[in-house]
């Protein structure tokens, strides 16, 4: 066996089941479900299933499970006088390992663009540490996703544990992406029948590794590394779109890439608790100061900053776009504002 095929394992699908279970017998494991309306979403798998992947990706990203809405931070005994009083106490949530099958490589890559501003979050690092990520390269893409647009691809493995090759022929390459991946392939082992992948299944992964999305047609993600979108600031163009927005904060909540959030304090029969909620800079009070000041008091603002933040304000930080192409805001925006046509807007000026 040679250092390249090391790593991968060959196995027909009744094996793939067969290792899905076994994993939910030790672990949680949620893949995409389909649900009563047609809805997908993420779900425990059941047991001896599969990861619905017909029907396009989870309505949520993966973000629920390492960035949750609330994430308690500590709780504390909010009575006086007694011994513990106010003393600050770690959250009694399980904290066991989670295992999501079924990950494209749009929200696999979430992780590592989230985990630049989180970097020295411990409870972020807590959760992705405990987070095993099998991950199922695409096929091919949606109307709406765009992951090569912004440094991804549908071969993309990045922020992946364990990626999933499905091989022409219905059976399936697994490829140990990281040690963590390695240790979860551990349990293949006599899951039924595995080989080695052929030279000509390894050369089918490198090139699908190297592949954009056909459909996108396009890559502007160099174009926007290069365009001065300061100098874009106050174009006209950011006033019509402002003006279709209703500032819902559906495609931040949706998006795997948004991280904004707001902390509060609550207190009920005596006990206190410290909470991080998700927030969104589409509200008009996110960025209110205490003082009464407002400067992103109008939509024009917000609406701008948005899209500011992720393809400016972030990679003049991190280096990387703040966006995987997933294409959630665009299919969930109800009044249909498209971050391509913005894209586009933009290199266009
Ligand atoms: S901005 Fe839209 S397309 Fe990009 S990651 Fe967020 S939801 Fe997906
Ligand atoms: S989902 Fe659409 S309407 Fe809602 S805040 Fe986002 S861009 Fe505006």
């Amino acid at each position: 066996m040679n250092s390249q095929s090391s790593r991968y394992t060959k196995v027909d699908e009744g094996a793939l089941r067969t290792w899905l279970s076994r994993l939910g017998g030790q672990t949680r494991v949620f893949a995409p479900k389909s649900g009563p309306k047609g809805i997908v979403d993420w779900a425990e798998l059941d047991d001896g299933g599969l990861p619905d992947l017909d029907l396009g990706l989870p309505l949520n990203s993966i973000k629920v499970f390492y960035f949750p809405q609330p994430e308690i931070l500590f709780t504390f005994n909010a009575r006086p006088g007694q011994p513990d009083s106010f003393r600050l106490r770690e959250p009694e949530e399980a904290g066991g390992e989670i295992v999501l099958a079924g990950v494209r490589p749009c929200d696999a890559r979430s992780i590592t663009l989230n985990s630049l501003p989180y970097a020295e979050d411990p409870y972020f690092q807590a959760r992705t540490d405990r987070l095993y990520v099998i991950g199922f390269p695409c096929m091919e893409g949606c109307s709406t996703c765009f992951c090569s647009w912004v440094g991804g691809g549908p071969g993309s493995t990045d922020g992946m544990d364990v990626a999933v090759w499905q091989m022409p022929g219905g059976h399936f390459v697994i490829e140990a992406v990281t040690e963590k991946g390695g240790k979860l392939m551990e349990g293949l082992h006599g899951a039924g029948p595995v080989a080695e992948p052929s030279e000509e299944e390894l050369l089918h992964i490198e090139q699908w590794r190297k592949k954009g999305l056909g459909q996108a047609g396009e890559d502007p993600s160099l174009s926007m590394r290069h365009k001065d979108l300061m100098a874009c600031y106050q174009a006209p163009f950011w006033q019509q779109v402002a003006d279709c927005c209703i500032n819902c904060g559906t495609c931040t909540f949706l998006c795997p890439t948004c991280y904004c959030f707001d902390i509060q304090d609550e207190k009920a029969r005596g006990i206190g608790r410290r909470i991080r909620y998700w927030d969104s800079c589409m509200f008009p009070l996110f960025t209110q100061h205490a003082s009464g000041h407002n400067p992103r008091g109008e939509k024009i603002k917000r609406v701008r900053n948005r899209f500011m933040h992720k393809f400016k304000y972030f990679v003049d930080r991190f280096g990387p776009l703040s966006c995987v192409g997933c294409g959630r805001c665009i299919r969930q925006c109800p009044v249909n504002i498209d971050v391509r046509e913005v894209l586009r807007d933009l290199l266009a000026l």
